[in-house]
């Protein structure tokens, strides 16, 4: 293997990216893709070129061939059911009657008879369609919008089996009626496939929040008479201002960044600006935070300790609490009732599985997503935090005290509810249903079980205490301790709740001060954003929406932007801000981002279809009045900022190399040993900088991600390294094949293997590479 066909990890990031979540390769921070080589521009010339020369074809092109396959009209005898997703064609075929199940191409649909009807049961396979610019449009910014297929693009080309059947199927149908979820997302799934490919104004609705047979069949016989159409005209309103913002901004980026005679795919979207805007502002909070000391003050009484309420700076004012010898106490109690947590919305259920289970906001939705489809709990999609009585909260709560006898717990005869609503679905809750789930599921579905039956138990009651001491000449000095007990546990019971009792003395009047102490402290910074508290940091300032927030966050997280629990920003994250803010500020004002969403919102108060359109339209137009703004601002300045982000990418790669600095090379002493990335294997290895004059080469750890840990071997003091895989924990080691310790451990495996004949210790290692595939494949499959 020579070391040419290695390249320098920094330029693989393209081939490693869907391997294992790295950390901060920075350079994603703000990448669709990852980043090529640095190219010259007169090379994204021609390659633009190339591309200008291939026009796309036309959209009047692609409708006349579809019409001319229909040739033949096919009677049209059946009701067609559209679903979103394959798992709910099932449920609701299920749900009206004995389905038979039909195939074509590997993708199912369901027939039923019913009340003498036929019905289809056919699933989109979420968007069928997507946005794309009209032909004809160069440079930026660009405005004109169609949507097309989605299985023109290659990532999606698995849909077109669906996009056929659909076709097939509305060609014999009667009637459609759509059945996606109710929300704008569905609704725009819904009305693409009504529009382009039933090529249908309108149809019925079903409504439904749970999978359930129940459910499923009354929304079934009692349909809106209409698509919700504040719904889809919010929703598509919503793809078009994003759609617009990405393209725009990433294009102009990428010509600021050409003009330092870079190449570089940069992107920043409608919700990413701003909020990468508030992970920068606390990063630089963070660096201008200087520790201070101070000290709290404790005195004892009793053999109980008691706290002074304020943190001191002053070390002079210590002197005055010396002197206390005595004090006079103050008991007062209270009994306080704490009335039972309020019913999930899809936040709640984030931010509560992260700080119980420590699972992310986009893990919850996506284990939530599952446990919806597999009919256990209602829509997770919601803002609400309502039980409303519709569903029936009694007879859920009966069915499952067979499974969780806290239920019984549930006395309450109207649920505590939350302020928030939301006019599509309820607050997320179980619908009684069973089944043995997986550890993950198990504990989001339980957190959800034990939330709704709190909501209907009683208060819990504690008797609270607190004793103060008054010291000091004119008794000015104050000292305080708390105690509390549960007198009722109510919910407590039930939900997981924070309450520590704590018993302390009854004291009152004149006591002896047994020992004063001071504890010398100092101020500490602010904490960066967890992944559950910058979502709620989202929602309080309405960026983003309840449906996007995981995923806004998911995506800094692939592009570099979280390292472990918080998220941090990084050197390129910095810089593309700092010049946003010199420049062009607007692309990261929340304000802006606030307005535009506030104004997609109203689009759902009107009361007819003219109005949403109208609606829609506006809020559409002020955005390309904005990107025209912004791009005039930006061409304007483009070598300025084309100069920042240069800086960027260079304090980036430099961060990047020392990352993947080892040592010196112990054969030459001349390189260093670096991480590189064979491309063709796949595969991490150590290599001499030094290189051709030295070979030097290290072998790392198959299957993994490798990086610098921040720990020194203790037995040779070389750095050690993490191998990181899919679904484990990181495994650190040693990579010196000289290390005392690597030796031992080689020795004792090889003793063993002897000692378990070869043969089993092969399979041993069979078993647990297997695995690893089989994993690793069920992801793919997800
Ligand atoms: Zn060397
Ligand atoms: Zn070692």
């Amino acid at each position: 293997m020579a070391v040419e066909s290695f390249i320098p990890i920094t330029d693989v990031k393209m081939t490693t990216e869907k391997e294992v979540k790295r950390k901060p390769s920075i350079s994603e921070l703000t990448t669709v893709e990852s980043p090529g080589k640095p190219v010259t521009a007169s090379f994204i010339a021609k390659q633009l070129k190339k591309i200008a020369k291939k026009p796309r074809k036309a959209k009047e092109e692609r409708e006349v061939k579809e019409e001319g396959v229909t040739i033949r009209a096919p009677k049209k005898d059946s009701i067609l059911i559209v679903t979103e997703k394959p798992q709910a064609a099932l449920k609701i075929a299920s749900a009206l009657g004995k389905p038979k199940k039909y195939s074509e191409d590997n993708v199912a649909y369901y027939e039923i008879e019913r009340n003498g009807e036929k019905i289809i049961v056919a699933s989109a396979v979420g968007h069928l369609f997507g946005l794309t610019y009209k032909p004809g449009q160069k440079g930026w910014p660009i405005f004109e919008t169609e949507w097309t297929p989605s299985y023109e693009k290659k990532s999606a080309a698995f849909t077109k089996r669906y996009y056929e059947l659909l076709q097939k199927l509305s060609r014999k149908a009667k009637e459609v009626i759509i059945a996606t979820e109710f929300d704008n997302e569905g609704e725009v799934i819904g009305w693409n496939v009504l529009r382009f490919i039933c090529k249908r104004n309108d149809a019925k609705r079903m409504k439904f929040s749970t999978l359930t047979a129940p459910e499923l069949e009354k929304s079934f016989e009692n349909p809106l008479p209409n698509l919700a159409w504040e719904n889809a005209y919010a929703g598509e309103a919503r793809h078009i201002v994003d759609w617009l913002y990405g393209i725009n901004l990433s294009r102009a980026l990428m010509s600021a960044i050409k003009t330092s005679g870079l190449f570089r795919i940069l992107s920043i979207g409608r919700v990413q600006g701003p909020t990468l805007k508030i992970i920068v502002d606390k990063e630089r909070e963070i660096e201008k935070f200087k520790s201070e000391p101070y000290w709290q003050v404790f005195a004892t009484a009793n053999k109980t300790r008691f706290k002074h309420p304020k943190d001191i700076f002053d070390k002079k004012e210590l002197d005055k609490f010396k002197k206390i010898k005595d004090a006079i106490a103050e008991t007062t109690k209270t009994e306080e009732k704490i009335t039972p947590p309020v019913p999930f919305d899809l936040t709640t259920l984030q931010t509560e599985a992260y700080k119980h289970h420590k699972i992310s906001p986009s893990e919850t939705l996506k284990i939530a997503q599952n446990l919806y489809i597999e009919g256990l709990i209602s829509y997770p999609r919601t803002s609400s935090q309502k039980i409303p009585k519709e569903i029936e909260p009694k007879k859920i709560l009966k069915t499952l005290t067979n499974h969780f006898p806290e239920a019984k717990e549930a006395k309450r005869a109207e649920p505590i509810e939350g302020k928030k609503s939301d006019p599509a679905h309820p607050s997320i809750y179980p619908t009684g249903e069973f089944k043995k789930l997986e550890e993950r599921s198990e504990k989001i579905y339980l957190l959800i079980v034990k939330r709704f039956v709190s909501a209907f138990s009683s208060d819990a009651i504690t008797a609270n205490k607190r004793v103060v001491l008054n010291a000091g000449k004119n008794k000015e000095i104050k000292f305080t301790a708390s105690g509390l007990k549960m007198i009722e546990k109510g919910w407590t019971n039930v939900y997981p709740a924070q309450i520590e009792e704590n018993d302390i003395p009854d004291l009152d009047g004149k006591v002896k001060i047994e020992k004063i102490e001071f504890e010398e402290k100092e101020t500490q910074p602010p904490k960066r954003y967890t992944p559950a508290s910058l979502i709620s940091t989202l929602e309080k300032k309405n960026l983003g929406t309840k449906a996007t927030r995981s995923t806004i966050i998911d995506t800094l997280f692939e592009r570099g932007y979280l390292d472990g629990k918080s998220i941090q920003a990084t050197p390129l994250g910095l810089k593309l801000i700092e010049a946003l803010e010199k420049y062009s500020p607007i692309i990261i004002d929340e304000e802006l981002t606030r307005s535009l969403e506030e104004q997609m919102e109203k689009i759902q108060e009107e009361k007819n279809k003219e109005d949403f359109e109208k609606k829609e339209n506006e809020v559409v137009e002020k955005t390309k009045r904005v990107i025209t703004d912004i791009s005039k601002e930006f061409k304007v300045k483009e070598v300025d900022i084309g100069k920042e982000l240069a800086k960027g990418l260079e304090s980036l790669r430099k961060e990047q190399m020392e990352a993947n600095t080892l040592r010196q090379c112990p054969k030459c002493n001349k390189g260093n040993i670096r991480i590189l990335f064979n491309r063709a294997s796949h595969r991490y290895f150590g290599a001499c900088s030094a290189y051709p004059d030295c070979k030097n080469t290290y072998t790392f750890p198959p299957n993994s991600l490798i990086k610098k840990s921040e720990k020194v071997c203790d037995f040779c003091g070389y750095p050690k390294l993490l191998a990181i895989r899919k679904a484990k924990r990181p495994w650190e080691f040693c990579f010196n094949p000289e290390c005392p310790e690597v030796k031992r451990l080689r020795e004792e495996w090889e003793k063993r293997k002897a000692a378990m004949g070869v043969r089993a210790a092969n399979k041993e290692i069979n078993k647990e590479t297997s695995e690893e595939t089989d994993k690793e494949k069920s992801a793919e499959t997800k």
